[in-house]
């Protein structure tokens, strides 16, 4: 029988809350071993036209010095610097097609070219003539998340359009042949645990390979700046809910994790089922101001991924997780493990 969210889930506490996360672990256990993705992330602009209440690279923030990166310099990490364990990249911005046109086509073409990395983007939603050149340039995994299932509080935080356009965006990148990720925040300003529950719901009725759930953290230089952060054991209810709705999916530990719980926060995405984590190899004077919550950032290296990781008594995949999706072992997998889950 296939799961389905529960407000007593993702309420659960103490014993109870063990025993749903080591649930939602085993059921990633048994879909992928214990192996987990290792995605290093490159952060290329933090121009953004869009003006998100939860987001320091809102347009409305003129306290940012705003730069794009440069293609030789990004081109010559992933080449010939990046760390072993890494098998894919996630090239990210805020919502800024000259930078998808500058930087990150051309950054695909000779990473695909160089290197056997698996390539996904984080960019936004952009025109389907610039989606068709990401996809001719390499790129095969797009992460465009929904941030709320609340079509009015969607509105009244200023995320990107509507969220009709950001699901039609979703359905039809998946139309064309993308592996989607999309994603929500626990824990904005004003929501409520059923909130939370249809943010579960609405992520298992799109068509999407996995999803992300991250802790609101009030971010600097945000009309949200004063808001009382997200909880962070809402938080990985929600992640273990969705493994457990979605044994196959693809879930990562966001770092955001630690930024809510300092330390462990990350290690515990891990033990709630999540099976993907990030290894950030941003330039430092880039880093600086691409700040989507604050500038102290917990910046996750690749030996404190690797720590993280094994701590849980689980290992890198060396299979990328474009390769794990052109294999169609996606599919199967969720196929088998959702027939079995309980
Ligand atoms: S969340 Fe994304 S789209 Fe919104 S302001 Fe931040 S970078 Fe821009």
């Amino acid at each position: 029988m296939q799961y389905s969210p529960r407000m007593r889930d993702l309420l659960a506490k103490g014993a109870e809350q063990i025993t749903l996360h080591e649930r939602a672990a085993q059921a990633s256990a048994k879909t992928f071993g214990p192996r987990v993705f290792v995605r290093a992330v490159v952060e290329v602009s933090n121009y953004c036209r869009e003006n998100c209440c939860y987001c320091g690279m809102r347009r409305d923030n003129h306290a940012l010095v705003r730069a794009r990166a440069c293609h030789d310099e990004i081109a010559e990490i992933l080449i010939h610097h990046r760390p072993a364990i890494v098998t894919d990249v996630n090239i990210q911005s805020g919502e800024d097609p000259v930078a998808v046109r500058t930087v990150v086509v051309p950054l695909l073409h000779t990473l695909r070219r160089e290197t056997n990395l698996g390539l996904s983007v984080c960019l936004g939603t952009l025109d389907a003539h610039l989606y068709a050149e990401l996809q001719a340039a390499g790129a095969s995994v797009y992460v465009l998340k929904f941030e709320t299932a609340d079509t009015v509080d969607y509105g009244r935080k200023k995320a990107p359009g509507s969220l009709p356009e950001r699901l039609d965006h979703i359905r039809w990148l998946s139309g064309q042949g993308w592996k989607v990720s999309s994603g929500f925040i626990a824990g904005l300003p004003g929501q409520s645990e059923t909130d939370l529950l249809n943010n579960c719901s609405l992520a298992g009725e799109l068509p999407v390979h996995g999803c992300s759930v991250s802790p609101f953290v009030p971010g600097e230089y945000t009309p949200l700046t004063s808001a009382a952060p997200g909880d962070v054991e809402a938080t990985l209810n929600c992640m273990a809910i969705l493994r457990l709705m979605r044994p196959g999916w693809v879930i990562p530990a966001v770092s955001a994790l630690n930024l809510a719980q300092a330390g462990s926060g990350y290690r515990r995405g891990l033990r709630a089922g999540a099976n993907l984590v990030t290894v950030n190899l941003t330039p430092t004077a880039l880093q600086r101001d691409y700040i989507l919550y604050k500038r102290n950032r917990f910046i996750m290296d690749d030996q404190r991924v690797l720590e993280a990781i094994t701590a849980e008594d689980l290992a890198p995949s060396t299979q990328s997780l474009a390769e794990f999706y052109r294999e169609g072992s996606a599919n199967e997998s969720i196929e088998q493990a959702a027939a079995t889950a309980t």
